[in-house]
């Protein structure tokens, strides 16, 4: 009973009709089994979702369990050079000798997996894409694809393709990332929410608040720009710094802040741009580069989405971006770029601005921090915007819309037609 009401607790925010047809849909898949496959317990989106989803769907009766797939570290740098291909940055093929390996490596670690006897997997993760084939008790299967796949390599699109044959649909964060030729077939969208009773996203007092980014080393009468992202190339951090530098030369006080807590396994470039980003920043105080899990924890991430002076969001490529929904749901207006995921959520000159080059962006940054008036109204804005499409219940109600399409076993291992809304 005290389980339900967590679902309850959405109600103020997204109405009580909106909760009724979660429970209803949900109705009709009780008594499934379904186990989600990523390939990390911390860091990135994909484990921030999950570890909301699974609690919550099982207070709805559908039963979830939740697998972590390691990679060594060979595996990972050909994950590494296939997001790059995927997302369309790098040109080539992907070589005929790395693609062997790193599926021997999957299917070695795929048969340490311990069958779980689910109905339904759900493989998250564009380098798990090959489970499905590898391993075929993993079916059937649902894949979830989470970067920005709209304008991949083809090469990258054509080795992706070749493994969705044995999933009953494949999912993707936008319609825009959806692959086109030719048109995938069985292909649906779930637009991603955050929960805003987490404690990265609760309400925190300006006090507080300030007390957060004192500790972490930030001048709390200066103001402040941020980005929060993992270090990675897509997340353009060099042009965070080299925003900085233009609004510096007009308020010199200014400060900013790079925040990504370095802890999921598989982020092994992220060391490397680090470094890359030390010497690029060339010992200037007022640039703060914020990596260690055990300073930034959730609540530090909240204080610098909710008390920043300005939030920046420079993705060249991006999903989704959780990371600007939350910002946005602290009362900000992300100053963000066109990439897939932040088009879907920032409306240029009402709730953030869109601004791809480092000048615009830097414009762009300084009247926000000059027109605090104006800041406060697109703050608000955006605000309403998440209320309105991107919190955790909008994803859930999508979620089970798209269960509620197929027909998964039952726990007996049986048939069962689940029905179609
Ligand atoms: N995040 C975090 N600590 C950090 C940086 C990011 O907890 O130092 C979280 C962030 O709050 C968000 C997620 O990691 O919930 C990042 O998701 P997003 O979709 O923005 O990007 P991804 O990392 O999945 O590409």
């Amino acid at each position: 009973m005290e389980a339900i009401l967590e679902l309850e607790r959405y109600k103020e925010l997204v109405g009580e009709n909106f909760i009724a047809n979660i429970y209803q849909t949900a109705q009709s898949l009780k008594g499934l089994h379904i186990c989600h496959f990523n390939t990390t317990a911390q860091g990135g989106g994909v484990a921030e979702i999950l570890k909301v989803l699974v609690p919550l769907m099982e207070e709805l009766g559908i039963q979830h369990t939740w697998g972590v797939v390691p990679l060594d570290p060979a595996s990972n740098y050909f994950t590494a050079h296939l997001v790059d291909m995927l997302q369309g940055g790098e040109p080539g093929e992907i070589a005929e000798k790395d693609q062997r390996h790193f599926l021997n490596k999957l299917s070695e670690v795929a048969r340490q997996i311990k069958t779980t006897n689910a109905d339904l997997y759900i493989i998250h993760d564009f380098q798990l894409v090959p489970l499905a084939e590898l391993v075929p008790y993993l079916r059937p299967a649902i894949w979830v694809c989470h970067v920005d796949t709209a304008h991949p390599n083809p090469n990258a699109e054509r080795y992706i393709r070749q493994f969705l044959a044995p999933y009953a649909f494949s999912v993707f964060n936008s319609q825009a990332s959806v692959f086109k030729e030719p048109p995938l077939e069985k292909a649906h969208v779930i637009t991603l929410g955050i929960d805003p009773f987490r404690e990265k996203n609760e309400y925190i007092s300006l006090e507080e608040g300030m007390q957060l980014l004192s500790h972490c080393g930030i001048d709390t009468a200066r103001p402040l720009i941020s980005q929060i992202s993992r270090f990675d190339r897509w997340k353009n951090p060099w042009q965070v710094i080299d925003i900085y530098r233009i609004v510096k030369q007009q308020i010199p006080g200014v400060q900013v802040a790079l925040v990504g807590a370095m802890e999921a396994a598989d982020d092994i470039k992220a060391k490397e741009i680090l470094a890359d980003l030390q010497h690029y920043v060339q010992g200037d105080p007022d640039v703060h580069l914020l990596y260690d899990p055990t300073l930034i924890k959730h609540a530090e991430v909240n204080a610098f989405q909710r008390y920043s002076s300005v939030i920046l969001q420079r993705s060249t490529r991006e999903g989704f971006g959780l990371t600007v929904t939350e910002a946005m749901w602290k009362n900000q207006p992300v100053v963000g770029t066109s990439a897939t995921g932040l088009q879907v959520q920032i409306i240029d000159g009402y709730n953030g601005y869109i601004a791809d080059d480092t000048q615009t962006g830097a414009e762009r940054t300084i009247k926000l921090l000059q027109d605090r008036a104006l800041w406060k109204k697109l703050g608000q804005q955006a605000h309403a915007h998440v209320q309105q499409h991107f919190l955790f219940p909008m994803m859930i109600r999508s979620y089970l819309d798209i269960l509620a399409r197929g027909i998964w076993r039952s726990p007996t291992g049986e048939h069962q037609a689940v029905r179609v809304f």
